[in-house]
């Protein structure tokens, strides 16, 4: 890995027919922005801002998320960093907020559904954002939307945030993308209708596998329907990335599979154009993108769209990847 690293570190992230494929980082604080400059990413795909929530006993300041998100803009100022807004509730309770009992948390009162409940804890988080954008590239990013009026409120929610500071004579930047994580079956159907709201898609694979499969992450004894090769999981990313395309819209990943080199071939091919991951997980996937050729990715794609099983699925990205070797 440390010789990939030293032989495509500096190598641009691209196939050999030239299509760019972004390579980001997900992070969880703002000391992870030296890994992502050490593995030679492109920027920031998915910053889980729950972690400032979690080891605190209230609702961390409007000033210390600034402080959080503009170290992370400002760890790398021209490149894209996406932040995405709380994903709390599920099986990330916080004490202060949430919290009541549920007989299916993962299906309950979770990310923006309790971000709507918690409008104040919400709209801090928003004005946070706006403030930090001063710093960087910002792109903000809502988790769990299942519907058009979720992505709606909380958008209106932002509009009221960047009000608010326009009032105050806060400077923040009027122009930041706004996008949705698609990691509900839901919102992968309607994929076209959410496109016009968006400017950009992150697939979450580990909860749409979840959604998709009815199958929980946690739980071993499902653990075989937990799997992003899966048929109807693929078919999902699929139409997402057409009705991204369609609409003109970047679609990236930020689930676990964006960072498997056996599916990169696959969601290059399926259109793909941003894929975000763990640091250490960065050479080997620009390794592979850099052997890859687009016609060739779409073609293995369409077949792959058409096979039965998660085995079959796995076995032809093994028969592809042997030639790379
Ligand atoms: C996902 O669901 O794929 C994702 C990236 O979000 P998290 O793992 O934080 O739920
Ligand atoms: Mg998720």
């Amino acid at each position: 890995r440390a010789a990939l690293l030293a032989s495509v570190g500096h190598l641009p992230s691209e196939t050999t027919d030239g299509h760019h494929i972004e390579l980001a980082c997900n992070i969880g604080t703002p000391g992870d922005m030296e890994k992502v400059i050490a593995a030679g990413a492109e920027g920031v795909g998915l910053f889980r801002t729950e972690f400032l929530f979690l080891d605190k006993t209230s609702v961390p300041t409007e000033e210390e998320q600034v402080e959080s998100y503009k170290a992370v803009l400002a760890a790398m100022p021209d490149k894209k960093i996406v932040i995405r807004t709380l994903d709390a509730g599920g099986d990330k309770q916080l004490p202060f907020i949430g919290g009541l009992p549920e007989a299916n948390p993962a299906l309950g009162l979770r990310a923006i559904r309790l971000c709507m409940v918690y409008q104040d804890v919400f709209k801090t988080q928003l004005r946070a954002l706006l403030r930090a954008s001063v710093a960087g590239n910002l792109h903000i990013m809502f988790p769990m939307i299942a519907t058009v009026d979720e992505l709606l409120n909380a958008k209106a929610l932002l509009k009221e945030a960047a009000e608010e500071l326009t009032q105050e004579g806060v400077p923040f930047k009027s122009d930041v993308a706004v996008g949705i994580m698609v990691e509900v079956p839901a919102a992968a159907a309607i994929a076209d209708i959410l496109a016009e709201e968006v400017d950009f898609f992150s697939i979450g694979t580990n909860d749409l596998v979840q959604y998709t499969m009815a199958a929980d992450r946690m739980n071993e004894h499902v653990a075989y329907l937990s799997d992003y090769f899966q048929p109807p999981v693929v078919r999902l990313i699929g139409n997402v990335a057409k009705a991204a395309k369609k609409a003109g819209k970047w679609v990236g990943m930020c689930g676990e599979m964006a960072g498997d080199p056996l599916a990169t071939p696959l969601l290059v091919g399926l259109g793909l154009t941003e894929l975000s991951m763990n640091g250490r997980a960065v050479p080997v996937v620009k390794h592979r993108i850099r052997q890859l050729d687009i016609k060739q990715t779409e073609k293995w794609a369409d077949d792959i769209l058409g096979l039965r099983t998660a085995a079959d699925i796995k076995k032809r990205l093994e028969e592809i990847a042997s030639a790379y070797e």
